[in-house]
């Protein structure tokens, strides 16, 4: 069996922290499985579908390196459903319902008043081929059911009927789909409903494999029972847990704020996005990887929790700035470039612990190679160990031959001798180590800040 996966967002919002999670569980899946992965966009609601939106996701997934083997989105196969849709109802799977809005509230109320659970009474199951001409004689549109297995024979009460599978995450499932309505998969204007379309592009795309969040689980149920409706095996399941914030509570009402595009403007690396969200909740360390491959050759689901992931925002702020500290040359030589940066390795590994995001190291490419205002606090002091500054060519010895000499003239040692001089150097009291800066800096640059001009 070749595996093959899909992620689906449905394009009514940008792709946020809670959906990164399917996508890269998803394609890491794939990958370690020398499977495919496909981009699928729901987009069965069409007054919240938008173009923007579709496009959006696909430049966050490009911008977070993904790549996808297979691309379909659900507007462009109406025939196709259609064509399911008329073999469910000829075997009687589907069934029209004349219901409004109204009449199902008011169904549900008495239920509830009753203390009766507000399932579907399927009274429109129930409707003689003479209503029903009556209804259509009326200009009266149904809206389709999918009637669930979930009775005796010839009863039209539910009773309790599990559906089951060994979930990958979760271990052996049960829905009871005996406590569920008839799913409605086709409204009154005849467009179908994401339960039904979701399971035709499975079965069509020969979907292996179905990774989501936990909040699909009883959609699972019935969706099995509809995969053997229309003549399939359902595929395997995987379902992830769910985000937590920081305090605990459930993420998903401040989802729209932790957009994909808002960490990018935020500065933050893909990799950095992508590793966390692929560890988070995983007994793997939450260490940032490098690349998607590397990412992929430890993934398992025997590693994924059930428990809650946590997500913090605060806490990928410093993955990110972790990551960067990691980073060879080689893989922001581009990006330094066009930054107007230069220096190169020698620059990057001095500098690149002191950054949280990479425009952070500006700062540190103006100390090196921009004017600086020098801190003099005591230009008695920093001339002196001008004075002192020995001749170029420099080193990564100079700053300690240079500030041996310095104390061994002043006296001055500890802090008093290195903060002055940190100061004078680079106009902060913090930055990277000053063996290595000192030559980047070089002697001119030096000598001027050192008697309090701009260098
Ligand atoms: N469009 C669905 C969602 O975003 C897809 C769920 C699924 O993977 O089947 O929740």
């Amino acid at each position: 069996m070749t595996v093959a996966v899909r992620f689906a967002p449905s394009p009514t919002g940008r792709l946020h922290a809670g959906n990164i999670r399917p996508a890269v569980l998803n394609y890491l899946f794939a990958r370690a499985n020398g499977g495919s992965f496909m981009l699928r966009l729901d987009d069965t609601d069409k007054e919240r579908s938008t173009q923007a939106f579709a496009d959006g996701i696909v430049e966050d997934l490009t911008w977070l390196g993904f790549t996808w083997d297979r691309f379909a989105r659900q507007s462009d196969r109406t025939a196709r459903y259609e064509e399911a849709a008329a073999q469910l109802k000829a075997s009687g799977r589907l069934y029209a319902c004349y219901e409004t809005a109204d009449d199902l509230d008011r169904k549900r109320k008495r239920q509830l008043a009753r203390g009766m659970p507000p399932i579907y009474d399927r009274a429109g199951l129930k409707l003689t081929a003479v209503e029903q001409a009556e209804m259509a004689a009326q200009g009266r549109k149904p809206h389709w059911r999918f009637r669930l297995e979930n009775t005796e024979p010839g009863s039209l009460v539910p009773a309790p009927t599990m559906v089951s599978w060994n979930d990958l995450i979760r271990g052996d499932q049960m829905v009871d789909v005996g406590s569920l309505s008839d799913p409605v998969l086709i409204r009154e204007d005849g467009t179908a409903l994401y339960t039904f379309t979701s399971v035709v592009d499975d079965i069509d795309f020969a979907i292996t494999h179905v990774i989501r969040g936990e909040d699909h689980v009883t959609n699972s149920g019935v969706q099995v029972q509809l995969f053997e409706a229309l003549g399939a095996e359902p595929p395997a399941f995987a379902h992830h847990s769910l985000l937590i914030g920081a305090d605990g509570q459930a993420l998903s009402k401040r989802l729209d704020s932790l957009s994909i595009g808002g960490f990018r403007e935020a500065g933050f690396e893909p990799m950095a996005v992508l590793s966390h969200a692929a560890l988070i909740g995983t007994s793997d360390a939450i260490e940032p990887h490098l690349t998607l491959e590397s990412l992929a050759a430890q993934f398992s689901f025997a590693k994924i929790s059930t428990a809650p992931a946590r997500f913090d925002v605060a806490e990928l702020a410093a993955f990110n700035a972790k990551l960067l500290h990691k980073l060879p040359f080689e893989a922001v030589s581009d990006r330094l470039a066009a930054m107007g940066i230069g220096g190169g390795d020698a620059f990057w590994n001095t500098a690149r612990a002191n950054i949280q995001v990479l425009s952070d190291i500006s700062t540190w490419w103006a100390v090196v190679a921009g004017s600086v205002p020098p801190v003099i606090e005591d230009a008695g002091f920093t001339q002196a160990a001008a004075a002192l500054l020995p001749p170029a060519p420099w080193s990564d010895t100079t700053w300690t031959e240079w500030t041996n000499a310095v104390k061994a003239s002043t006296g001055a040692k500890g802090k008093a001798l290195f903060h002055p001089l940190r100061l004078a150097l680079t106009g902060t009291d913090h930055g990277p180590d000053m063996k290595s800066l000192l030559p980047l800096i070089g002697y001119d640059r030096t000598m001027a800040r050192l008697n309090g001009q701009p260098g």
